[in-house]
């Protein structure tokens, strides 16, 4: 699963879908046991390979679906992945020389290998999707993480989750600063 045999790619084109446990992906894991997120679905992937002079080129789409914790509000939500990716394959160096040829004449003076043309390389017979796809999951993961971009969190004085009830507590406090304010000026007069 999550690979296949450069070989499998020639004239004709390669279809597969694969799915499993979000805990066979060593990436993944580490994300749950650092407590990042989890995953209340299987990593799916659907994928089409093709020969591409020489290349390996694959498109298709990573799905799964994970739990995070807002960063404001606290609460557990659900984020649904579904995210399309191209990767394209080189075995090894030999391969790449007429595509490095041309970008070369655009670029003179420039070293180019597999990874500075955004290829990655493959060496043996094995095209490895495995952690490439759990990467694909990684980068979707929001740095910043919310429920929503309107959650209203949680109120700083009784600890409310403000966006299932109105917190009464923040107006008031506010207005009580006011009257202290208010009751100090009326003290200064009647001082006088
Ligand atoms: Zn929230
Ligand atoms: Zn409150």
């Amino acid at each position: 699963m999550f690979e296949f045999q450069w070989d499998q790619v020639g004239d004709r084109e390669l279809e597969e879908s694969w799915t499993d446990a979000a805990e066979h992906f060593s990436e993944l894991q580490d994300l749950v046991d650092s407590g990042v997120c989890s995953f209340d679905a299987p990593i799916r992937a659907d994928i089409v390979a093709r020969d591409l002079a020489g290349l390996v080129e694959v498109t298709g789409r990573v799905s799964t679906s994970v739990v995070m914790g807002c960063s404001r509000c606290l609460e557990d939500y659900r984020l649904e992945i579904d995210v399309p990716f191209r990767l394209t394959f080189s075995r090894g160096l030999d391969q790449v020389t007429d595509v490095a040829d041309m970008a070369e004449e655009e670029d003179e003076g420039v070293e180019l290998d597999a990874e500075a043309l955004g290829l990655v390389a493959v060496s043996g017979d094995v095209v490895a999707l495995r952690g490439l796809i759990a990467e694909q999951v990684v980068l979707e993961l929001p740095a910043r993480s919310l429920c929503s971009e309107s959650c209203k969190g949680l109120c700083p004085h009784c600890g409310r989750n403000m966006n299932h009830e109105a917190c009464e507590c923040s107006e008031p406090v506010f207005d009580t600063r006011f009257a202290e304010l208010a009751k100090l000026k009326i003290d200064d007069k009647s001082g006088e």
